[in-house]
């Protein structure tokens, strides 16, 4: 296949040569990548047909699920929302701690708190339509830069590209980008729209939101993060790193920092068939999620000084310490929390801030996943 680019240009002199004339009788990469994505697009449940309008609320609703998830964990969560809330407005009219209880389990609360806040924003300040540019998209909570190109191009067709991490691994190997992530994501944000088809140089219509969507599907699934299948690549003939055989080694990343472990305590404790829980702050980590009691989360806690923020009640029984932590990995930090359990009486009232839960009925709380491995942990016989 013809390119425009040549393999051995450098990153920057490729975003040159993005001037030159094309020559309309091979297709351009551009038209490559929608020829393709047209054979071989993903089915999604957020997707529009093709030739049918993108829904600018799933579209929305689906990036802001789809960050830091993936699209199988995504997919029920997605189908479980639409048909609740059918629409921004109907969102909108929903109670937060609704929203929280249907996303328990798929992580990053804020983003439910944000979800809830944006869908009153648009009902209240946009008459339940998203604002159709960018610029407008960003003003609302919970949306970034990259969900507002990813909504703009999408839903809107405005002709603009989203770079998510499938996306930077297929453009830092296509070019060769040699300069380490997150400083590379300026110059990687430049190439990438070099890859959106081009009205003006008669690839056809601009088709952004497919561009993109060509882009994340050939991340997703051809040009993996290992072994990418680059015999059945459209941009195969044009990719440098294919070219040098060094594909699995871009993007370049400067190593790592991984957080520091955090020690704490857990305490389980139940009144006949009921749990004690009680809900977090709103605001922070987990923010508004279901919980139950538990010390502070902090680097080199010692077991001895976690157990002395244990609640208290009338009539409780000694604290049993569980065999075994339990472990969890936050973005920032790791966690290991050691769990403790007591029964009380039947008519032992709840301290402060606190309320007791049918165990029956713990699905319908908002428990993130570091709290449903610590009550299973505790309530294991
Ligand atoms: S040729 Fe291979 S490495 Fe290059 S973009 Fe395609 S799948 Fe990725």
């Amino acid at each position: 296949m013809h390119c425009r680019y040549s393999e051995n240009m450098s990153p920057k002199s490729a975003l040159k040569a993005k001037s030159e004339p094309v020559q309309p009788e091979t297709p351009s990469r551009p038209l490559a990548l929608l020829q393709w994505y047209d054979r071989h697009r993903r089915r999604l449940p957020w997707r529009a047909a093709p030739g049918e309008a993108s829904d600018p609320y799933r579209v929305w609703l689906s990036e802001i699920m789809l960050q830091q998830t993936t699209v199988k964990a995504v997919g029920p969560y997605f189908e479980k929302f639409v048909a609740r809330w059918p629409d921004v407005t109907a969102l909108g009219r929903a109670s937060q701690d609704d929203v929280l209880r249907m996303w328990a389990g798929l992580g990053y609360y804020s983003r439910a708190r944000n979800l809830h806040a944006c869908a009153v924003a648009v009902m209240r300040e946009h008459g339940g339509a998203f604002p159709d540019t960018e610029a407008g998209l960003r003003a609302l909570p919970g949306i970034g830069p990259y969900t507002a190109a990813a909504i703009a191009a999408i839903a809107f067709d405005r002709r603009t590209m989203p770079v998510d991490g499938n996306i930077e691994r297929v453009v830092s190997r296509l070019f060769a980008v040699e300069e380490e992530l997150p400083q590379a994501k300026p110059l990687i944000q430049q190439l990438a729209a070099t890859l959106l088809a081009d009205s003006r140089a008669g690839d056809e219509k601009s088709r952004a939101g497919d561009s993109a969507q060509a882009l994340m599907d050939l991340g997703s699934s051809i040009c993996t993060p290992k072994k990418p299948a680059c015999s059945l690549c459209p941009l195969n003939d044009d990719c440098t790193a294919r070219a040098q055989h060094t594909q699995e080694t871009f993007p370049r990343k400067a190593p790592k920092k991984t957080g520091t472990l955090r020690r704490g305590a857990a305490f389980v404790v139940t009144r006949g068939d009921e749990l004690l829980v009680r809900s977090r702050p709103e605001k922070g980590l987990l923010g508004g999620m279901t919980e139950v009691p538990g010390s502070a989360w902090l680097a080199g806690q010692e077991d001895t000084i976690a157990k002395q923020q244990a609640p208290e009640l009338k009539g409780l029984s000694r604290w049993q310490r569980k065999v075994g932590v339990v472990t969890h990995v936050f973005t920032h930090f790791p966690l290991e929390l050691v769990v403790y359990t007591a029964k009380t009486e039947a008519r032992t009232r709840a301290p402060a801030g606190m309320r007791w839960v049918p165990i029956a009925t713990l699905a319908d709380e908002a428990l993130p996943n570091v709290m449903r491995k610590v009550i299973a942990h505790g309530l294991d016989p």
